[in-house]
């Protein structure tokens, strides 16, 4: 089991690992029949959306390749600082392949919003994005989430895959961090 301190620091579990997995369950049975007679090419936005993607991932029954993407966000801090550049590209051409991107959390939608710009220009097939988490009070840039889990309230969550300062990705579940963890409201 985790050492207490990493649960201490969670306010209250907003999913619960039941909660997730089933709703991947869905997603994967929802991908699988819109992609049916097709390949799909999942492109997962490193870090957070490892776990998502994995699980995902084990739902689809459609041939499905995938390769990963990884972008600089928060860093340190839990405010989307609008900066958004790429830590590591694509490894295979996107070119004629119908790609779903893979996310964690849709914030700000400046990631995404990135994100969605330089895969379009890469001539694919298709491209829809799948978001385990959406918080849509945050918006600044309006972005289409073709495949939601779940819409949360405006709070700071970890676990399954979401961090602070690269901590808490390792819970099962996802929870809402206690704001003086980082010192915020
Ligand atoms: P956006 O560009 O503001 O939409 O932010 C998207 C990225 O910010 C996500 O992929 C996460 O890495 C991070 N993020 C946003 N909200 C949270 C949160 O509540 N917990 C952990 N990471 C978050």
């Amino acid at each position: 089991m985790f050492s207490n301190d990493l649960h201490r620091d969670i306010e209250a579990v907003l999913l619960t690992e039941e909660q997730i997995q089933r709703r991947i369950a869905e997603l994967g049975a929802q991908i699988s029949a819109d992609y049916a007679g097709k390949e799909l090419h999942l492109i997962g936005v490193l870090r957070g959306a490892v776990m998502f993607l994995a699980d995902l991932m084990r739902h689809l029954t459609i041939p499905c390749s995938c390769d990963f993407i990884a972008i600089a966000s928060y860093g340190m801090d839990t405010k989307s600082s609008g900066v958004v550049r790429i830590l590591k590209d694509l490894d295979d051409s996107i070119q004629g392949k119908h790609v779903l991107i893979v996310e964690d959390i849709v914030d700000t939608g400046l990631t995404l919003n990135y994100i969605l710009n330089l895969i379009r220009s890469r001539n694919p097939a298709s491209v829809r994005v799948c978001a385990l988490l959406d918080k849509p009070e945050r918006r600044i840039v309006p972005v289409e989430i073709h495949y939601l889990g779940f819409t949360i309230p405006n709070r700071f969550v970890v676990g399954y895959g979401l961090d602070y300062a690269q901590k808490y990705r390792n819970l099962p579940y996802i929870g809402i961090l206690r704001p003086e963890i980082y010192g915020g409201v």
